[in-house]
């Protein structure tokens, strides 16, 4: 009070007032607490500027778009046309129902256990990883929260700040967030329909190099790829550009990260191996996740890599959340060692060929006059564009939003695309596909 300069009968008989009218506690010996519904009224002059600070950190917001978009997915009537996830009736529930019922007799699964992983789902990762030419001991395998959480790992625990990552364009919308939100620079590498443009790599990785030793340090570019099935674009790399992307990252020296999320989503045929099943020398890091072909919300992904590379993520990863949920991993181990993950895959690939089917035949209704697109051999995405102009995908994205349509631009995966959108055939019901790919023509005509 003597600081403020208020008399102290002053201050005591506000302080009366106030607990008279409940709004504070007087403890004894411990001072004057304002209470929990009160506490805006009468600290408003100390509060912090939330608004200010929520800018602050070093996360970078989602475009308004995203955001939007975030929001919408929940909103009930909403139809997906975008959306990278199984639709709910192409999950494994019944499975995951018995499993869960046999796991709830365990104790342990309530546990923390090590950051690395179970050791028996990295046994069962081990033998399932095989079955794409990959071999990876347990102790080269870190179980993750979702691979997303093995690109923020490797972001800030393997790569310098203000280092080069080198990406396809467009590429993973959140894998962009991870890097920049990790001090990394990221340069955008174009792609042919065989895969990343070697040429174009090539010299990205010489002007990175001549930019890190102009800096003083040695720090070698990481390239990120999506080799099958590519976010956003569906594409595959052939099996001829693996070869010579491997061979140049040899002679050149740098490390690669291969994101195989849609890897196991083939629909006639399985893509050529992955790099990993090349990488003879520990010069690829290989992630992936049970989120596209089985569930999201397990959140449940891994990583293969050298030893040191997974002991320091996994220490790095004990800072962060102290491992991933025992549950799902006991759950995860469960559902392969029971044999459902191949019986499921072999269910799943016919269904989405259905869907996959169903919404070309759509697009070649309602669009063949005003677009182009792609016809994927696996995963989700068909990635359309958009042969008219003038047409704004922002514009198009809210004349669709109105309508309760969700489409996802081109430029969530590359900021100066202004043609594409991304479509999912695995999301929506055929009746939802029929009606938003409608509304969707619909609203593009009009904006013309
Ligand atoms: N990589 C790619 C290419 C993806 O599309 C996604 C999900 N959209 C992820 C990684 C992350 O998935 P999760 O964290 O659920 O494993």
């Amino acid at each position: 009070a003597a600081a403020m300069g208020v008399n102290r009968s002053t201050l005591v008989t506000a302080l009366d007032n106030l607990a008279a009218s409940g709004m504070i506690e007087g403890r004894h010996g411990g001072g004057t607490y304002v209470t929990g519904s009160s506490w805006h009224s009468l600290a408003h002059a100390s509060l912090p500027n939330w608004s200010e600070a929520a800018q602050e950190g070093s996360y970078y917001p989602n475009l308004p778009e995203i955001q939007q978009i975030n929001q919408a997915e929940f909103r009930p009537g909403i139809i997906r046309l975008g959306t990278g996830e199984l639709a709910p009736e192409l999950m494994p529930n019944a499975a995951f129902n018995d499993i869960l019922q046999t796991l709830s007799c365990r104790t342990r699964t309530l546990n923390y256990i090590e950051p690395q992983g179970s050791l028996e789902l990295r046994k069962a990762l081990s033998l399932h990883l095989q079955t794409s030419g990959i071999q990876a001991s347990p102790d080269s395998i870190l179980i993750v929260s979702g691979s997303l959480q093995a690109l923020h790992l490797i972001s800030v625990g393997l790569l310098p700040r203000g280092s080069a990552v080198l990406l396809e364009k467009p590429s993973y919308l959140y894998s962009i967030h991870a890097f920049q939100s990790a001090g990394l620079k990221l340069n955008g590498i174009p792609l042919d329909e065989e895969g990343l443009d070697l040429g174009h790599l090539d010299r990205a990785i010489q002007i990175a190099k001549r930019v890190s030793s102009e800096n003083g340090d040695e720090s070698l570019p990481l390239l990120y790829t999506i080799p099958s099935f590519h976010n956003p674009t569906g594409g595959v790399m052939s099996r001829e550009r693996r070869e010579q992307l491997l061979s140049l990252a040899r002679s050149s020296g740098i490390s690669i990260l291969e994101d195989a999320a849609y890897q196991e989503l083939w629909l006639e045929q399985p893509p050529p191996p992955s790099l990993k099943a090349h990488d003879l020398e520990g010069r690829v890091l290989h992630m992936g996740t049970l989120s596209k072909a089985v569930s999201p919300g397990l959140r449940l992904g891994w990583l293969v890599g050298p030893v040191p590379v997974i002991r320091r993520l996994a220490d790095i990863k004990m800072q962060t959340d102290y491992g991933t949920s025992s549950l799902a991993q006991e759950a995860a181990a469960a559902w392969f060692a029971d044999g459902h993950h191949a019986s499921h895959m072999t269910w799943l690939r016919p269904e989405l060929r259905k869907r996959k089917a169903f919404m070309l035949a759509l697009l070649q209704q309602h669009f063949h006059d005003i677009a182009e697109w792609t016809s994927p051999e696996g995963g989700f995405y068909i990635w359309l564009r958009f042969s008219v102009e003038p047409l704004s995908m922002r514009r198009l994205f809210h004349a669709c939003l109105d309508e309760d349509v969700l489409i996802h631009p081109g430029y969530l995966y590359d900021r100066l695309d202004t043609k594409h959108i991304r479509l999912s055939y695995a999301y929506a019901s055929f009746d939802e596909m029929e009606r938003g790919l409608i509304c969707l023509a619909h609203a593009a005509r009009k904006l013309l």
